[in-house]
């Protein structure tokens, strides 16, 4: 087994690895960076043209993103994920089309790469040539994934972005019984520097700031990441307003978050065993997110 960093190393965007035995070409991830400029990862055009199959992830533009380019470049394999990543990811790729317009993907491309997804579940075997895939819960966003490759000879762990500790939203990810001669592990945030106070006293400071503006009759606007934070910022919310702590009022939301809720809605099955309970059970945790928040258009 061979590994080749196309993005993704020594920078924080454009994840692209390939992983290739004598016989099969894959890549795990294709995102693109985004910043002043949009950068690709660099992959030679022949070796497009000659890959088996992608993994993808989770569906964050950083390991996604590249997708629409590659299928316009003549890759022609499938392209595996798990379902809510299939979900989260059509509405994160058609935002980024929209606002960057790039002029190296096709109509064509766009097409055929619609028709190249295989959604699997996670633990699945899937054999692609000489190896074998499967895609473990990474607990960053509903449907991310570590994902696996062996060769029969050598076996390889890809964290992808992973949460160890469980959210709101997810559990953690699930490291029972990992073992592999090779780690690929995300490292950012990984510095000795990078130490942040708890969730508990930054929650509670945000929502110390936001009570003392709805007693104060201000309005307050939080910007958020529409996969992943949005909705965690919700739910924490709902859990202080239903407790007291701070006053109910209207919650308003706009942009990619109407969508990825009711995407997260539809895969509450992904989610934490505690929200699936609360959701069956009619708590309104999730009705919330139907009822109470209301698009701004
Ligand atoms: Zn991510």
């Amino acid at each position: 087994m061979k590994l080749t960093f196309y993005g993704g190393a020594g920078e924080v965007g454009r994840s692209c690895i390939l992983i290739n035995s004598d016989k099969t070409r894959v890549l795990f991830d294709a995102g693109v960076k985004l910043g002043r400029t949009i950068e690709h990862p660099k992959i030679p055009a022949e070796l497009i043209r000659s890959l088996d199959a992608i993994f993808v992830s989770h569906a964050h533009l950083d390991h996604i993103g590249y997708l629409p380019h590659l299928f316009s470049a003549g890759f022609k394999g499938s392209v595996y994920v798990t379902k809510p990543t299939l979900e989260l990811g059509n509405v994160v790729v058609n935002d980024y089309m929209r606002i960057s317009e790039p002029k190296d993907v096709t109509k064509e491309g766009l097409s055929l790469m619609q028709k190249s997804f295989k959604v699997c579940e996670f633990k699945d075997e899937i054999k692609v040539g000489d190896m074998t895939f499967s895609f473990i819960p990474s607990g960053h966003i509903v449907g991310s994934s570590m994902i696996t490759a062996d060769d029969g000879k050598h076996r390889l762990i890809y964290s992808g972005d992973f949460f160890l500790s469980h959210t709101k939203l997810l559990e953690g990810a699930d490291t029972r019984n990992l073992h592999a001669n090779t780690l690929i592990i995300e490292s950012t945030y990984g510095g000795k520097d990078n130490i942040f106070p708890s969730e508990s006293v930054i929650a509670g400071n945000m929502m110390k700031s936001i009570k003392e503006t709805i007693l104060a009759g201000g309005k307050i606007i939080i910007p958020s990441f529409a996969v992943g934070r949005a909705e965690e910022i919700l739910l924490l919310l709902d859990d202080y307003m239903n407790s007291g702590l701070i006053p109910k009022v209207d919650i308003y939301v706009d942009g990619m978050i109407s969508k990825a809720m009711r995407i997260h809605r539809h895969n509450v099955i992904y989610c934490r065993k505690e929200l699936q309970r609360r959701t069956l059970s009619g708590a309104r945790i999730l009705r919330m997110l139907r009822e109470r928040t209301r698009g701004a258009r």
